[in-house]
């Protein structure tokens, strides 16, 4: 038994919903996209594992492999899409079309079209022959909270000594990116009267207070960490969001600030999240107001793989370009602390990506599809 055609493929794993999303409303199983995939990986000669994410009802992973031996090399990406507008799309996002010499679809660039490309990579290579081993790994919900990723991590499984996921980095090998994390700092103070001061407790006023902490501990971060290998060098600290108090009149009982925090590799969220509420703490402290702050998803580790790892210098071998960074975070994090060395290299182009009217290049498929075969020969071979 053989697998599909290459497009028959793409079409039939866009097709199939895959929506993740931390809103309930939006969020989908990917039980589909992974039947899809366990299918033709059965029928291209790998070893299927479908693994139910513990706690995340109809979410899965799949892990599928050929080969045995201690190198070997893991070919990783996501099943899930992010929520889409259809109002903006000018075809259905989960019917592929063929326009201009791209194939327009949810999924198509980040990244349900990478799974083909492996499988077509490997159509007509005789698994028998690998000398370490080949793992095609998809997983649930990166886009959303990479619980996915995540109970990987958990079982603690070795899948190999390298890794390559194809998000979309236009055909360039990428081996750094920065980190995620959010914070939510709440102060609760007391209202009262405008008129007299001595009634309540201004919140507002506190956070003015923290605003000017948080921009000098900003200042200090960016003092400390610098790499010009990034386009924005520095981590970056963004005050996103503030809601506090009702009307002039009344002095403000509360008042919240959302914080998005973006740090080099080499950061430690938990250190990072630790500062913050160790200054705040302190800032805080002999005011009546009360703190809290609130870590609204677990973040995404900084990730970065030496320039002088196999993988990296293999990935620049075969495409000619130099290894560099990207502004999104990725599983990369996840997949190192299993013990493999980890690069980002796949077709598609992240402006299409979360984007109405995504689509990739007819032009991306050939090269990727040449690209994953040399480091199959490379690492497997
Ligand atoms: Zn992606």
């Amino acid at each position: 038994m053989s697998t599909p055609a290459l497009i028959p493929m793409i079409e039939q794993l866009i097709a199939a919903p895959s929506v993740s999303s931390i809103s309930p409303q939006w969020d989908q199983s990917n039980e589909q996209v992974i039947q899809h995939l366990a299918d033709w990986c059965r029928s291209a000669g790998f070893q299927v594992e479908v693994l139910p994410i513990p706690g995340h009802a109809s979410k899965f992973n799949l892990v599928a492999s050929a080969g045995k031996g201690p190198g070997g090399l893991v070919l990783s990406g996501h099943t899930d899409t992010v929520p889409y507008d259809e109002q903006r799309w000018q075809s259905d996002p989960f019917r592929l079309v063929e326009r201009d010499n791209r194939l327009y679809g949810l999924g198509t660039s980040d990244m349900k079209a990478f799974f083909a490309l492996v499988l077509e990579a490997v159509r007509g290579l005789d698994l028998s022959q690998l000398k370490q081993p080949l793992t095609l790994l998809a997983t649930a919900d990166e886009e959303s909270n990479m619980c996915g990723a995540q109970s990987l991590l958990e079982t603690n499984r070795r899948l190999g000594r390298y890794a390559v996921i194809g998000e979309p980095t236009g055909l360039k090998p990428v081996r750094m990116h920065k980190g995620i994390s959010m914070e939510i700092i709440r102060l609760h103070g007391r209202s009262g009267h405008s008129s007299n001061p001595a009634l309540g407790v201004n919140a507002l006023e506190g956070m003015y207070r923290v605003i000017g902490d948080i921009l000098a501990w900003r200042d200090e971060l960016q003092a400390r960490h610098k790499n010009p290998l990034f386009e924005v060098e520095v981590p970056t600290l963004n005050l996103g969001h503030i809601h506090g108090g009702d009307n002039p009149n009344r002095i403000c009982a509360s008042c919240e600030l959302q914080i998005d925090l973006r740090p080099l590799p080499g950061m430690v969220l938990q250190d990072l999240h630790d500062e913050l509420a160790q200054r705040l703490e302190r800032l805080m402290s002999g005011s009546e107001l009360r703190l809290e702050i609130i870590t609204p998803f677990p973040g995404i580790p900084s990730m970065e793989t030496a320039a002088d790892s196999e993988i990296v210098r293999t990935a620049e071998q075969l495409t000619g370009h130099t290894a560099s960074s990207v502004a999104f975070g990725t599983e990369a994090p996840y997949l190192q602390q299993l013990g493999m060395e980890t690069l980002i290299l796949g077709p598609g182009d992240i402006d299409q990506a979360h984007q109405p009217n995504e689509f990739i290049g007819l032009e991306r498929i050939q090269p990727m599809v040449g690209l994953l075969q040399g480091l199959i020969r490379s690492f497997c071979l």
